[in-house]
């Protein structure tokens, strides 16, 4: 599959039916397993349009009123799971009962600024995590997800 729509700028973007990067949301969507309805699509749009980036469902309600997408902020939450579970997401709970939502899906750790609650990706190479205990029995490690704090000097 190709992800070129990921790292394609805003102004490539079109809200026309045959558009080629529209179809490609449909095809991502159904390919997760999700049916392409009109609010999954306008929400994936306006999630993927931008590249790798983190946001709640607050900030993602914002944007769909800002670009006139009539959708409530409980939709926009469902939805927001929906592509979680399904892998278009990743959630990160950095503080307390604040969850992000993450468009990179690759494996990668995060700093937290504390100060305005900025996560920036750290390359998941970036980090080597020594001494991890064995998990208890009948469990396996599926990754290890390291959020660095950080405040201003
Ligand atoms: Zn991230």
């Amino acid at each position: 599959m190709t992800r070129i729509y990921r790292k394609s700028g805003p102004n490539t973007m079109s809200v026309t039916a045959r558009n080629p990067i529209n179809e490609n949301f449909v095809a991502r969507l159904r390919q997760a397993g999700l049916r392409p309805t009109r609010q999954r699509l306008a929400l994936a749009r306006l999630l993927f349009q931008h590249g790798d980036r983190h946001l709640t469902a607050e900030d993602l309600h914002a944007e769909a009123q800002a670009a006139r997408v009539r959708v409530s902020l409980a939709t926009v939450y469902n939805t927001l799971h929906q592509f979680t579970a399904a892998g278009l997401l990743r959630s990160v709970t950095a503080e307390g009962s604040k969850s992000y939502f993450d468009t990179n899906t690759v494996d990668h750790h995060h700093f937290y600024c504390e100060e305005d609650g900025r996560l920036v990706d750290i390359d998941g190479s970036g980090i080597r995590v020594a001494g991890l205990p064995p998990p208890p029995n009948g469990s396996k490690v599926e990754r290890v997800e390291v959020i660095v704090r950080l405040k201003s000097k």
